[in-house]
């Protein structure tokens, strides 16, 4: 589909030429904007304010030297950053990455979908993202302690629990956001909610770390269970072996589904007699070590080189949860050869414009990342919750709330996509209804 619309074509013409080579950011706001056709058509109000314009402009970004010394005494720096996008609905919110593939359009691009992923939740949550090219892998605990104080140093100044509220992500896990959250309370001098993601007993939530794998299959279980399947029997693939695949391998499972494949950002394990969960958590999160050492421990298990592979793989589900743009044209296609039923995104924008063009010509049900990994963005909102009010939840009361609001969001995505003209199209129905909460909200703060 392309943009049709005047006000649409004006705004992302403009802003492909301001940010043109943005193009993480760019496939994000294009394809926001192709849902939100009949939207603005219907609603003259949004072109009258300047409502798009303002949407794709963050209200901040910082960028920041981030200097450090290493084992051997050596001083590195890398660069940091806090994009700060919207705050119509509430403080900004939204993770840290750090990865070496960070860059400004990285940022804009998770920022900006985090406006509309946070808005679906129902909490009163704005969109922000940050993050910084420095990589943890093969770093030691105190090259990793020393970056992340040297970050804090400086974001410190930006952020507040009722300002903006970083959490994980790629790359930042328990041990960085204790890092973390340990300089920001020596220098403010304060215990506040003003990171998500702690250590459970330091402020932090129970079901946080599980929450965005456990919600992407409450997500995916709804869209199942209405189109008359379940997770009960099913073949799945799911990429990644980080905090978000665990725990959705770790429910697939549960929900009576057998996981076959995940993988690293070096090459995928194939169990075709069900991943063993235990294992890939002793490799990935207790010895920080590579998942091809899984077939040493299960032989009948085989390890190849590269990702892209894994989604050659048959399964009738598809839960990408390891990076932005793993599932190319040709992986959706081999995907649809090897007849998946549903393909649903843990990892933001995981799935390319044509993929995600392949999936819906053939029919192929599709949950995308922002309403269906907004599990832990939820959690959080929770965990800011007990953080203000000062007292905890049991797991069962958060995965209950967790489980409620992967429900809400689901019906959300479907009652927004019927009033756009697209029923059953949850990309769709996402967009608008994460949009509409945010743009009614713009409108009525004024501009600003
Ligand atoms: P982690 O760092 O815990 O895990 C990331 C996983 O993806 C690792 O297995 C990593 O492999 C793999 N990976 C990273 N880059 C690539 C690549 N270029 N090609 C192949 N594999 C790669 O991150 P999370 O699990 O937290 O995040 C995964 C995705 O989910 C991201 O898109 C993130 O934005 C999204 N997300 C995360 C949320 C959260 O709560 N954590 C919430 C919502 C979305 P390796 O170890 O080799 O690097």
């Amino acid at each position: 589909m392309a943009l049709t619309n005047d006000y649409l074509k004006r705004v992302y013409d403009g802003l492909a030429e301001r940010c043109a080579n943005e193009k993480e950011f760019l496939q994000a706001v294009e394809e926001v904007f192709e849902s939100l056709q009949p939207v603005v058509e219907k609603h003259p109000e949004y072109e009258a304010n300047g409502i798009m314009e303002r949407l794709v402009e963050p209200e901040r970004a910082i960028i920041f030297r981030v200097p450090w010394v290493d084992d051997s005494g050596k001083v590195q720096v890398n660069r940091g950053y806090r994009v700060q996008f919207n705050s119509a609905i509430g403080p900004y919110k939204g993770g840290l990455r750090f990865h070496p593939s960070v860059n400004l359009s990285v940022m804009k691009f998770l920022g900006f979908e985090q406006i509309f992923k946070n808005s679906l939740t129902g909490l009163p949550m704005g969109g922000g993202k940050g993050g910084s090219d420095f990589d943890p892998k093969g770093k030691s605990d105190r090259e990793v302690m020393a970056f992340c104080q040297s970050f804090m140093n400086e974001l410190y100044r930006h952020i507040g629990p009722d300002t903006d509220v970083p959490a994980g992500d790629i790359g930042v896990g328990a041990r960085e956001v204790g890092y973390l959250f340990g300089q920001y309370k020596r220098l403010a001098n304060e215990f506040t909610g003003v990171l998500t993601g702690k250590k459970v007993g330091s402020g932090g939530s129970l079901v946080r770390t599980q929450a965005t794998g456990y919600g992407l299959c409450y997500y995916a279980n709804e869209v199942l269970t209405h189109n008359g399947s379940s997770f009960e029997g099913k073949t799945v693939v799911i990429s990644g072996s980080g905090n978000v695949a665990i725990y959705a391998v770790e429910k697939a499972q549960e929900l009576g589904a057998k996981v076959v494949a995940m993988c690293d950002s070096s090459g995928y394990i194939y169990d075709p007699d069900g991943i063993k969960l235990d294992t890939v958590k002793d490799i990935k999160e207790v010895r920080r070590a590579r998942i091809k050492e899984y077939v040493d421990v299960h032989p009948g298990a085989t390890y190849t080189e590269g990702c892209s592979g894994i989604w050659t793989i048959k399964c009738d589900v598809a839960l990408p949860c390891a990076t932005q743009n793993e599932i190319n044209e040709d992986s959706a296609k081999a995907l649809i050869a090897n007849g998946v039923q549903l393909v649903c995104e843990g990892a933001n924008m995981p799935s390319t414009p044509e993929a995600i063009a392949a999936f819906q010509d053939a029919g192929v049900l599709f949950g995308p990342a922002k309403a269906a990994n907004a599990g832990g963005v939820a959690t959080s909102g929770l965990e800011m919750t007990q953080n203000s009010e000062r007292i905890y939840w049991s797991a069962e009361e958060v995965d209950a709330k967790l489980h409620g609001i992967m429900k809400n969001i689901y019906k959300a995505c479907v009652d927004a996509a019927e009033e756009a003209g697209k029923p059953g199209n949850l990309a769709v129905g996402a967009n608008v209804a994460g949009f509409l909460k945010v743009a009614d909200a713009m409108v009525w703060q004024g501009t600003v």
